[in-house]
C-alpha cells in the first residue's frame, strides 16, 4: 500500500464522520499517482546551482523551461471531473467547466499558471457563471502531479533554513496550509502545487507578509484547539495550521487540509478567503 493510502486509512479511523470525504480524496490521490507515473522529470539543476539560487532568493523553477504536458493535463482533468460530478450538488456545473475548457487556450492558461504565484486567477473565469470553487479544485488537483514530479526530484537540494520566503522554494507558488513541527514547534508551510514543505516565520502572513500583531489573529473551535486558522486583516486571507505537538503525531498536510474543512466555513463567514479574489470594499 502506498504511504498516502496508509495515511488515509489512519485518518478515516480518526475522523469516522468524514469517511466519505476522505475516501473521495483517496480516489483523487490515486488519479494523481496514476498521472505522476506517466510524467518525465524535465528540470535538472546541480546541487551547487540549487544552493546558489536558494541563497539568492530565487525559486528553482524560475527561468527554467518547465512545461505541463497538455494531453496528460486534459486526461487528469476529465478523470477528476468524472469523480467530482456525482458528488456535486449541481452536476451540470461540472459539465459547464469542461465545456469552458474546450474553448480555453490551454497552453496559454498553463503557461500563466507556471509563471504566477497562484492558480486562483479570477480573470480566467471572468464574468462566466462558473462555480469558482469547483473550477479551482479541478485545476489545482490536475496540476499537482506535474509540479510534484519536479519537486520530488529537486527537494533534496533545497536547504530550507536558507529560505524564509512566502513562496515555495521550488515552484514559487503560495502555500496551501501549515504545521508546527512535533520535535521543536518550528513553523512549516506546504506548497499548494508541488507539495514541498519549507520553514517560515511565525506570526507573519504568508500571503502579504504582514507581521503587525494587531492585524493578525487566529480562529478555532474549543473542540479542536489543535487546528487553527491564522487570519490576516490586511489581505483578508487565512492559512490553516496544524499543531503536531498538541496532536502528538506527525501529520500529513494534504489530509489535514481536508479534515479541517469546517474551519474554512468558519473563517469564510467572518469575511476571510483562502483565494486571492478581488475585494468588494
Ligand atoms: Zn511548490
Ligand atoms: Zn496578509
Amino acid at each position: 500500500m502506498s504511504k498516502i493510502n496508509a495515511e488515509i486509512n489512519f485518518y478515516r479511523k480518526q475522523y469516522p464522520e468524514l469517511d466519505d470525504l476522505l475516501e473521495f480524496n483517496g480516489t483523487v490521490f490515486d488519479l494523481q499517482q496514476e498521472i505522476l507515473e506517466k510524467i518525465e522529470t524535465q528540470i535538472q539543476i546541480s546541487s551547487e546551482e540549487a544552493k546558489k539560487r536558494i541563497e539568492a532568493g530565487t525559486f528553482l523553477l524560475k527561468d527554467e523551461k518547465f512545461e505541463i504536458d497538455i494531453q496528460l493535463f486534459k486526461e487528469i482533468l476529465a478523470k477528476l471531473a468524472f469523480v467530482v460530478r456525482p458528488r456535486h450538488n449541481n452536476p451540470e456545473q461540472v459539465d459547464e467547466i469542461l465545456k469552458y475548457f474546450k474553448k480555453l487556450d490551454i497552453p496559454n492558461f498553463l503557461g500563466k499558471i507556471v509563471e504566477s504565484k497562484t492558480i486562483y486567477m479570477p480573470e480566467i473565469i471572468g464574468d462566466s457563471d462558473l462555480d469558482a470553487e469547483t473550477f479551482f479544485f479541478l485545476v489545482r488537483n490536475s496540476l499537482v502531479p506535474f509540479f510534484k514530479c519536479e519537486a520530488d526530484n529537486l527537494k533534496s537540494q533545497v536547504d530550507d533554513s536558507d529560505w524564509v520566503k512566502r513562496m515555495c522554494p521550488i515552484c514559487g507558488h503560495e502555500p496551501q496550509n501549515g504545521k508546527f513541527l512535533l520535535e521543536n514547534g518550528q513553523y512549516f508551510l506546504q506548497c499548494s502545487l508541488c507539495l514541498m514543505e519549507w520553514s517560515f516565520i511565525r506570526m507573519t502572513c504568508p500571503f502579504c507578509g504582514n507581521d503587525d500583531k494587531d492585524s493578525l489573529k487566529y480562529l478555532y473551535v474549543d473542540e479542536d484547539k489543535e487546528h487553527k486558522a491564522y487570519v490576516c486583516d490586511v489581505c483578508k486571507r487565512y492559512i490553516k495550521v496544524s499543531d503536531e505537538r498538541a496532536l502528538d503525531r506527525a501529520v500529513n498536510l494534504q489530509l489535514e487540509n481536508i479534515v479541517t474543512n469546517y474551519l474554512d466555513a468558519l473563517v469564510l463567514e467572518q469575511g476571510y478567503s483562502q483565494l486571492d479574489l478581488p475585494k468588494n470594499d
